[in-house]
């Protein structure tokens, strides 16, 4: 089943005009930057909307491709996962987000979780509960200051095993996000049978508010849902002020986006965090 999926993606990856020439020597890229952690991750900050407090960041990986540049997520995760590269790149990922947020605890910075992303390949290839035990472990981050973001389509996928993990995660302490919430195949039966404790409505929802009243009526939906079901509700890609006055009156809790600040590396947080409090 696995090997299926993989290949479905390898295909795909070939019809998108990647030459297989072009396609092994980006496999030999990735391998080597794997060897060589020739990855960063950039930082959004999470905030309350009732009154701006910091309430979190999400990481994100970029790789440092040696001609490219910094390589965005979309662009090499889907390839990772179809190689078999994903789980070290996913594990390095969750070592370096716990231990800059430890770094941050320590030196003052408020003492807010971090968000780490998992894809779906990765639950099912990788014990993730063993690594997060481990890395905290090493890290000396306490678990109540991380957060796992993974898909609703994940836990459609995976049953029975998602929600033993998804419990096992609740025992140790890490938090569980849905990501992209709303544009998943789900019914929505999970939101009640998994521990989850927040619920981020995509991007996608949020992008033509307040204008598209459709829009605007679906995003007040979830955000009514989740607070019956006692989730927090969280708006991903807010980039207007428009936006922000909007979610506020509906009560959402949390918010993420350009307005705030785009995703940054891990040195200019520290300073963003000044103007932010000043602000
Ligand atoms: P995501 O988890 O939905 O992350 C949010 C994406 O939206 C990020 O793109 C972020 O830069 C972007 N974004 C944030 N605010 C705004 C906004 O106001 N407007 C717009 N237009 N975009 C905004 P990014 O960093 O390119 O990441 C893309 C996707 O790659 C992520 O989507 C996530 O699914 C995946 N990803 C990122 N890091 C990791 C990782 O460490 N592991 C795994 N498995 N996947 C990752
Ligand atoms: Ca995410
Ligand atoms: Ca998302
Ligand atoms: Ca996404």
């Amino acid at each position: 089943k696995d090997s299926g999926r993989a290949n479905r993606q390898f295909y795909q990856h070939s019809m998108d005009g990647r030459a297989p020439l072009e396609e092994l020597q980006l496999e030999r890229l990735l391998r080597d930057a794997i060897q060589r952690h020739a990855f960063t991750l950039h930082y959004q900050p999470q905030v309350w909307l009732d009154d701006g407090r910091l309430a979190g960041f999400e990481a994100l990986v970029r790789w440092q491709h040696p001609e490219r540049g910094i390589v965005a997520p979309d662009e090499f995760i889907p390839f990772a996962e179809a190689r078999g590269l994903i789980t070290p790149i996913g594990r390095w990922v969750l070592h370096e987000a716990c231990r800059q947020l430890k770094a941050w605890h320590d030196a003052g910075l408020p003492q807010v979780p971090v968000a780490v992303n998992l894809s779906a390949l990765e639950l099912r290839q990788r014990d993730v509960v063993a690594d997060i035990r481990q890395v905290l472990d090493a890290t000396g981050l306490a678990p109540r200051f991380l957060e796992i973001e993974i898909t609703e389509t994940v836990l459609m996928q995976q049953g029975t095993s998602a929600a033993s993990m998804l419990a096992a995660l609740r025992a140790l302490g890490v938090r569980v996000s849905i990501d992209d919430f709303g544009t998943g195949y789900s019914s929505l039966a999970y939101l009640k049978r998994y521990p989850i404790d927040k619920l981020k409505i995509d991007r996608s929802f949020v992008t033509d508010t307040p204008g598209s009243s459709d829009d605007v009526a679906i995003v007040t939906a979830i955000i009514q849902m989740g607070h019956s079901l006692q989730l927090q509700v969280v708006a991903e890609g807010m980039e207007t002020a428009e936006q922000q006055h909007m979610l506020r009156a509906l009560g959402c809790d949390l918010a993420q986006g350009w307005q705030l600040s785009r995703p940054l590396a891990a040195d200019q947080i520290p300073g963003w965090w000044q103007r932010w409090r000043q602000a």
